[in-house]
């Protein structure tokens, strides 16, 4: 540990539970948090809650008792991480048609039908599998900068498009054993019932998500290689805390390995893209020698 105390905690969380209203609920809620202190973003929809929030020690407490206090939420798993500040600008409760975007023609619900849950040790033992197929259920910028070694990356750039890209590329393996796995378990909760609704006889999903993976006290992380991709200030998160971790990001501009995502300075631009020390400074935060002299004009005319 460092020096700096670690008094703030970053929560993840979700549940499919039927809400009534989302709009009253997101309403409320937003009031609750912000009179809290927190700050993050919780989309809440008539199909469940799926949530990020930061704050202190103590106000993260008084979240997650409040809500356990509901019998909906009664159960409900907070991941928690430690920080050192908050991880969020701003506080937002936003309800929606779904709580990940999917959209699929038949929807599923996960309280249904859903893949089987294996925890930690038992999907780093299936990982082993050589006849075992693993499935990134994420988008391809979080594969880039960390993913489980040997699993697939599905060449998608959103999650909702992960459906068709299955039914063109795996369409003919589907007597094989399927893992699935995505950053807290939400997106697998749906996705590894999709793969059952389209015939894929034996599909397993990773109980927690990556962030429990690389909490797991036996397994540590294991056969994750790189950083986990996450939506709030921090980016990235480590997780496999063994001798065996391996970089697999590259720097956007010269290809040698990095671990660090930076949006593009140039403000009308905002590329997400994964960049090196040396390029970074040698590009000032630009994703391109455009993009730097855009900033500047723009910093030139603030001056001014
Ligand atoms: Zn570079
Ligand atoms: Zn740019």
């Amino acid at each position: 540990m460092g020096s700096k105390a670690k008094q703030y905690r970053v929560l993840l969380y979700y549940k499919y539970v039927p809400i009534e209203d989302p709009e009253y609920f997101a309403k409320k809620h937003l009031k609750f948090c912000k009179e809290l202190g927190l700050r993050g973003r919780i989309l809440v929809a008539k199909e469940g809650i799926n949530g990020t929030v930061s704050g202190t020690v103590e106000q993260t407490d008084e979240y997650m008792e409040k809500m356990h206090e509901d019998p909906r939420f009664e159960d409900l798993w907070f991941k928690i991480d430690e920080a050192e500040g908050h991880a969020f600008k701003k506080m937002h409760v936003r309800p929606r048609s779904e709580i990940v975007t999917l959209k699929l023609d038949n929807d599923i619900n996960p309280n249904q039908k859903t893949g089987k849950y294996l925890e930690p040790e038992d999907f780093y033992q299936a990982l082993q599998d050589e006849d075992t197929i693993v499935i990134d259920a994420r988008n391809d910028y979080e594969y880039d900068i960390g993913h489980f070694r040997n699993a697939i990356r599905p060449d998608v750039k959103a999650f909702r498009d992960l459906p068709e890209w299955i039914e063109t590329n795996l369409g003919d393996k589907k007597d094989k054993k399927v893992l699935t796995y995505c950053t807290g378990g939400i997106r697998c909760e749906k996705f590894s019932g999709y793969l059952l609704d389209q015939g894929f006889e034996d599909v397993s999903q990773l109980h927690g998500g990556i962030v429990s993976y690389g909490k797991d006290p036996d397994v540590k992380g294991k056969l994750w290689d790189g950083k986990c991709f996450v939506f709030d200030d921090r980016l990235a998160v480590d997780i496999n805390h063994t001798e065996d971790a391996r970089v697999v990001g590259k720097c956007y501009h010269c290809g040698t390995p990095a671990e660090q995502y930076i949006n593009c300075a140039n403000v009308e631009c905002d590329l997400l893209h994964i960049v090196c020390e040396n390029c970074e400074k040698e590009l000032q935060h630009c994703c391109s020698e455009t993009c730097l002299e855009k900033k500047e004009k723009h910093e030139k005319a603030e001056v001014k």
